[in-house]
Formats: C-alpha cells, sequence, structure tokens
C-alpha cells in the first residue's frame, strides 16, 4: 500500500479522553474514530489489525473442530423470554420495538438463539458432539463505556456454543476450548493466564476466564509465577485426552480477587506468588442445561432416553484484543504490534521523494516486498524525515526500512526492527532476503 493512496489520519496531539495508551494510541494511529459513546468506526488500520486477530481466532477455533456460522445481532425478545432472561438480563441490553410494536434487541450474547437452533434441527445423540460459532457484533449498554475499544457498547466477540449429551463429554469439549484459548492467545503474541471464575449471569458451574497482564487492567489477577513460563500446548489431537495440557495449569493456582478471595493464594510458596493487574480477553463456561431445560432442548440418548442437551459457551473479545494487545506491546513512541496481528509488515521511508535514485529503490523494495507477501507500506509522501519516522514508530510495524540519497550512493538501505530499536544497513536485496526469512520463521 501506497500512502498516498491510503487513509491514515494520524492524529498530532493526544486525545483528552484517552487515559490508557492503547486508546492514546489507537486514536493518534487513525486506527479507530468514536461516533458516539463506546461504539467506534474502525478505520482502514484498525480493521487490518481487527481482521487478522479475527484470522486468528477464526484458524483455531476450526483446529479445534468448532463450525463457523452467522447469526443476526437482532433477535425477537421471545427466545429471552423462554429463558428468563429478558427480564433478568438489565439495562444493559438495548431494547427494540419494531413496527409492529414487537419487542426486539440487539444482542448482548446468543445463547438462547443458537439453543432455539439446535432443538430445530437435532434430536439425537448421533449427531453430537456438536461446536458452533459465530463472530459477529454484540452490543451492551454498559453503564461505563471507557478505554476505548476495551469497554465499547458494541464490540466483537467470537462466542463459541457446545452441545453434548453426557456432562463427561460436556466438560471433554470445555477443555477443548481451553486448550483452542492458550494456543490462539500465545499466537496473538500474549500471555494468557487462565484464571478460575464464577460464573455470573450466564450461569453454570465450570468456568475460566483468561486474562491479559498489564498494568492498566480492570481486575486484579493472582497466581502462581509458574504459570507465567508455559508454553501454549501448540499441534495437539482435539480428539484425543486434552487434561494434561489444562491439569498441569489448573494446579497452579489462579484466582481474580472480584470472584474469590486471595487465601488460596497465600498458601503459595512466597517466591512462587505472583499479583498483578489484568485483562479479561476470553471467558469460557460450562452450564449444563441451563437453557435447553426451560428451551426443550432435548436430544434422545444412546439409552433411548431423553436428554436436556448439555451446553457450553465460549466468548472471545476480538475488538478488546485490539486495545489489549497494545497495552501489552507499546513503548512511549507508539504502538508495538506482533508480527501476527500487524497491519502492515513493514514501512518503507523515502527520505527524499522524487529523488531519482531514492524512487528507484523505494519501488523495487514495495514491488519484492509485497511479491513476497509481506505487506510493504510505503510513505511515499512529502513529509519531513522527522514526521515520517515518529509516523512509523506510532503506527508499531515490527520493521521499517529507510531509504535516503547518501546510503543509496553507498548501497545500502537501514532496517530498524520496531520492538528492539536495532538497525542494520544492508544492500536492498539483502533487506529483502532479511525480511523474507523474518517473515517465514
Ligand atoms: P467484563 O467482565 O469485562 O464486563 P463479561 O464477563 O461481561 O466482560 P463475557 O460475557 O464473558 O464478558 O464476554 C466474552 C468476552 O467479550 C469477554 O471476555 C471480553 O473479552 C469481551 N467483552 C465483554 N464485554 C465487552 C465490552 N463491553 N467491550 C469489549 N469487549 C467486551
Ligand atoms: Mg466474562
Amino acid at each position: 500500500m501506497r500512502l498516498s493512496q491510503y487513509f491514515l489520519p494520524v492524529l498530532k496531539e493526544t486525545p483528552a479522553e484517552a487515559t490508557i495508551a492503547s486508546h492514546r494510541y489507537m486514536l493518534r494511529a487513525g486506527m479507530v474514530r468514536q461516533q458516539s459513546a463506546g461504539i467506534y468506526a474502525w478505520l482502514p488500520l484498525g480493521f487490518r489489525v481487527l481482521r487478522k486477530i479475527e484470522q486468528i481466532v477464526r484458524e483455531e477455533q476450526d483446529k479445534a473442530g468448532a463450525v463457523e456460522m452467522l447469526m443476526p445481532t437482532i433477535q425477537s425478545a421471545e427466545l429471552w423470554r423462554e429463558t428468563g432472561r429478558y427480564d433478568a438480563y438489565g439495562p444493559e441490553m438495548l431494547r427494540i420495538k419494531d413496527r409492529s410494536d414487537r419487542d426486539m434487541l440487539y444482542g448482548p450474547t446468543n445463547e438462547d438463539m443458537i439453543t432455539d437452533i439446535f432443538r430445530s434441527y437435532v434430536r439425537s445423540y448421533k449427531m453430537l458432539p456438536k461446536m458452533l460459532y459465530h463472530i459477529q457484533w454484540k452490543f451492551r449498554d454498559e453503564r461505563r463505556p471507557r478505554f476505548g475499544v476495551m469497554r465499547g457498547r458494541e464490540f466483537l466477540m467470537k462466542d463459541t456454543y457446545s452441545f453434548d449429551v453426557t456432562k463427561e463429554d460436556a466438560v471433554k469439549s470445555y477443555y477443548k476450548m481451553f486448550v483452542a484459548y492458550l494456543n490462539t492467545f500465545d499466537r496473538l503474541g500474549l500471555k494468557a493466564i487462565p484464571v478460575k471464575a464464577d460464573t455470573g449471569p450466564i450461569g453454570g458451574d465450570l468456568s475460566h476466564e483468561f486474562v491479559i497482564l498489564a498494568d492498566t487492567g480492570e481486575s486484579e489477577v493472582f497466581c502462581h509465577k509458574d504459570l507465567l513460563d508455559m508454553n501454549a500446548p501448540g499441534n495437539v489431537d482435539f480428539a484425543g485426552d486434552l487434561s494434561a495440557h489444562v491439569d498441569s495449569r489448573t494446579s497452579l493456582y489462579a484466582a481474580a480477587d472480584e470472584m474469590h478471595d486471595a487465601t488460596a493464594f497465600a498458601a503459595l510458596p512466597e517466591d512462587k506468588q505472583m499479583s498483578a493487574r489484568g485483562i479479561e480477553v476470553g471467558h469460557i463456561f460450562y452450564f449444563g442445561d441451563k437453557y435447553s431445560a426451560p428451551m426443550n432442548a432435548n436430544v434422545m440418548g444412546p439409552d433411548g432416553k431423553e436428554h436436556a442437551v448439555q451446553m457450553g459457551s465460549y466468548g472471545i473479545g476480538v475488538s478488546r484484543l485490539v486495545g489489549g494487545i497494545i497495552e501489552a506491546s507499546h513503548d512511549e513512541d507508539g504502538i508495538i504490534w506482533p508480527k501476527s496481528v500487524a497491519p502492515f509488515g513493514v514501512g518503507i521511508i523515502n527520505l527524499k521523494t522524487d529523488n531519482e535514485d531514492t524512487d528507484k529503490v523505494c519501488e523495487t523494495l514495495y514491488a519484492a516486498l509485497a511479491k513476497a507477501g509481506i505487506d510493504p507500506l510505503y510513505d511515499d509522501s512529502n513529509d519531513r524525515g522527522g514526521v515520517k519516522f515518529s509516523r512509523m514508530d506510532l503506527i508499531g510495524l515490527p520493521y521499517a526500512i529507510t531509504v535516503g540519497p547518501r546510503g543509496v550512493a553507498e548501497g545500502v538501505v537501514e532496517i530498524k526492527t520496531r520492538a528492539t530499536g536495532e538497525r542494520q544497513k544492508l544492500s536492498p536485496e539483502a533487506a529483502i532476503k532479511f525480511l523474507t526469512a523474518e517473515f517465514a520463521a
């Protein structure tokens, strides 16, 4: 992409309403624009990141055997009355009337609807187990929308729903998602800690939140230090027994103070205690027949009897993750994107636009890097060098190549690694080779 053709409305001033780094940088880097409280337009740069995160989330769901679909954002109140949640949900639900005066709502979550879909088609255990998911916008009329996309009113969520005949099988589905989440957050460059959680208004008796550590997090996490050193499970056989991946972690106690008292934490050896602020990026629940019983979502079991289907639900805050990743990875100059979600792989800074020599080298680099699938963003503007450098640091691409007349005369360009600040002078050919290898890794 050429900057001259792109839409990157970078702000010089820090907007007053932004109190945390991710919110500040997302506004300054022209990633989002607030359209009303907690409701954002995703500008091109932000949208690229959102899509990349969504794709990683999708790939890991698919690997775990979940099947993608899409449910509507607007739901009928009828289903929510069946489960009793229409009245229970409270003012966070955006209630709407259609022209025939029917009660509708903008979905804050989809348990009720998916249970309705399930009961319309599935009658026998032979169709189970099943996991269905969608990635769809939700609306919750939060009392205090804040921190930009981290606590919005309209936000993008991946929500999966599992269906099994027995509790034992439902717990297996739960642990599939548990492992899929560990892999998902790992690919996003995050250390996510599974924390035992209260099941809250969704209900049920088994639940974990996945929390990433950041000083600006809204909850306090107590956990065993070794949890931070554990690797993600990586390639696992989802048809096999996943309990080892889960047990090793749950045995390293973790609890969030909002839901638990910290007494179990005191029981840990002192040098293994860790407490930190955290951001909830995912939440998984096993809740049995909480929705299937009132909605009569029954299946015939192998025993020839009817059973209310055993369900779980599994959310990931896709749009919250954009902010969460920035909270976990930035410095005083701007964002530092992990390669896996960076909006572009590399920036090309032409220090002297309209100079025949620098233009030529930039065009060569641009074509070769695009061909290698590295997604270059070519700053072909007439702005001063200083402006180009600080803009590139702000938007946080993993690498930036600077092409100036002096270097070109010597046959070199300079590559800067955003995360480390490390600079190296290489010939344009060596620069292409270096980046190709970095992105293949
Ligand atoms: P929180 O405790 O932060 O309010 P929640 O427990 O109500 O979240 P869930 O119902 O578990 O949220 O939703 C699944 C995921 O959706 C959460 O883990 C979070 O990542 C994301 N999410 C929830 N509310 C918001 C919001 N207002 N803005 C952005 N993302 C959100
Ligand atoms: Mg939650």
